[in-house]
């Protein structure tokens, strides 16, 4: 396999105070010129990014545990993805493939038809974002189904459109006053095994339970006959990285077979080789009819699909699905740089040495302080939940803490959950074992030290 080489050195390096000098001057101009609405999670702003590390303006160099939200995996700036680029965009930038198509697209379809779960027909439609993907799944589901219902779950994140806000479960910060929402969207409960209830005998309920339940409320208040798509992450993401119980995937698969419902995978965060598989409904056994694909896939620029099968993806009439960019001549150049290097490196194999590598740990420092709930995650998808001391009560403030006190010793962290108490790990998949290993460091530190406050605190 060949050897990743790095432009930047892979060291975390803090030559100021953060934010720098530089950064804060950027915070004041941006203050005055860019919108209130749009928040960044870290006050520090990018000059470079290579492997594991964001180089900031202030020549700091910072561990960077979250990819972008997932989407630098194969790098910020691979050399074989920015030579991709570069020749692509000398060529044409844009001539819009509604227009005048182009090879590129083409080939991006060919290569999602072998990479998605089955071996069944598909087909691709290509777009920017992965909110346009999953609205786009769920026109293609109505289509081919005759159908308007799209149940969707508690803890879902689905996008920021008027569709996939109203697909979203969390209100603040997506939804408040966004309002009216679309319509004719059911939401169900999900798996979410560390807040799960008993049965009545005290087992603990199982995920066929957990699928039942939501197949029972679904048949009770929508009918599945009016049901068009259900739509899940197979992990769900910025609900809190929640990994559902064995078979709640699996028989909600099967059911909705049964019942000539559309399953679609939002795979936008967990696909692309982040969870140690290409997709992570692999590691469920379950092939879904739609995969929605963002984040990951192109290394940075902007693409998205719908991948899946044919038969439903060609009952859309022609001129139906499209846009103006999608399919982006040079974001597809990307897309296929990346998708042969991720090959090339065995970045699902770097996924899985990228839990190997944290579980122990993070288990470890679960053990150590009261305030870890859960670890949990797969690949490079992972996640500790916060609490309490000594209960499951959702600790957010201990989340922000241990964020920013990460933050001042050079680790960039991302916080999610429906309660926002979970920092989540996103690594870059190149990322070097030992630069992985320092930041992983800063952050048992952080929580150490958060987890002392309290204890202090409650005494
Ligand atoms: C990020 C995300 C989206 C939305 O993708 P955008 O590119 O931000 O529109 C949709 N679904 C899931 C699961 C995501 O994580």
């Amino acid at each position: 396999m060949p050897e990743i080489e790095y432009r930047i050195p892979q060291q975390r390096r803090l030559v100021t105070e953060l934010p720098g000098p530089r950064s804060a001057a950027l915070t004041e101009r941006r203050r005055n010129a860019v919108g209130a609405g749009v928040a960044s999670s870290v006050p520090v702003y990018a000059a470079d990014v290579d492997g594991g590390i964001v180089l900031d303006v202030d020549g700091n160099s910072l561990i960077d545990l979250g990819s972008g939200i997932a989407v630098t995996s194969v790098g910020g700036s691979d050399a074989a993805v920015v030579k991709a680029i570069q020749e692509q965009a000398a060529h044409f930038t844009h001539t819009c493939f509604m227009v005048t198509p182009y090879e590129g697209y083409v080939a991006v379809a060919e290569k999602l038809a072998e990479l998605t779960p089955g071996d069944h027909a598909k087909r691709t439609v290509l777009f920017n974002s992965g909110a346009e993907a999953v609205e786009n799944a769920v026109k293609i589901a109505r289509v081919a189904t005759g159908r308007r219902t799209v149940v969707v779950f508690d803890h879902a994140y689905h996008g920021r459109t008027n569709l996939t806000m109203a697909m979203t479960a969390k209100n603040k910060p997506y939804k408040e006053g966004f309002g009216p929402f679309a319509a004719d969207v059911h939401r169900v409960p999900a798996s979410y095994p560390f807040r799960e209830g008993l049965n009545h005998d005290g087992t603990e309920i199982t995920g066929v339970q957990a699928a039942q339940r939501a197949i029972e409320q679904i048949d009770k208040q929508v009918g599945a006959h009016n049901v068009a798509a259900i739509v899940i992450e197979p992990i769900q993401g910025e609900g809190g990285f929640i990994v559902p119980a064995e078979g709640f995937l699996p028989t909600l698969v099967d059911w909705a077979k049964s019942n000539g419902i559309v399953f679609v995978a939002d795979e936008v965060q967990t696909g692309i080789a982040r969870t140690g598989s290409w997709f992570a409904s692999d590691a469920e056994g379950i092939v879904p009819d739609l995969v929605t694909i963002a984040k990951g896939v192109a290394g940075g620029m902007p693409l998205a699909a719908v991948t899946g099968r044919a038969e439903l993806i060609d009952a859309v009439h022609g001129g139906g699905l499209g846009g103006t960019y999608g399919g982006n001549p040079v974001a597809c150049a990307a897309a296929l740089a990346t998708l042969d290097r991720m090959a090339e490196l065995d970045l699902c194999g770097r996924a899985r040495r990228i839990e190997e590598i944290a579980v122990p740990r993070l288990q470890a420092l679960a053990e150590e302080v009261d305030v870890i709930g859960e670890v949990r995650g797969r690949g490079a998808m992972l996640a500790i939940e916060l609490v309490q001391p000594g209960s499951r009560e959702p600790n957010p403030q201990a989340a922000a803490e241990i964020a920013a006190r990460a933050l001042a010793e050079g680790v960039i962290l991302l916080t999610c959950g429906t309660y926002g108490n979970v920092i989540r790990l996103l690594p870059p998949l190149v990322i070097p074992d030992e630069l992985l290993v320092d930041g992983l460091d800063v952050l048992a530190d952080a929580v150490r030290a958060t987890a002392g406050v309290l204890v202090g605190a409650a005494q």
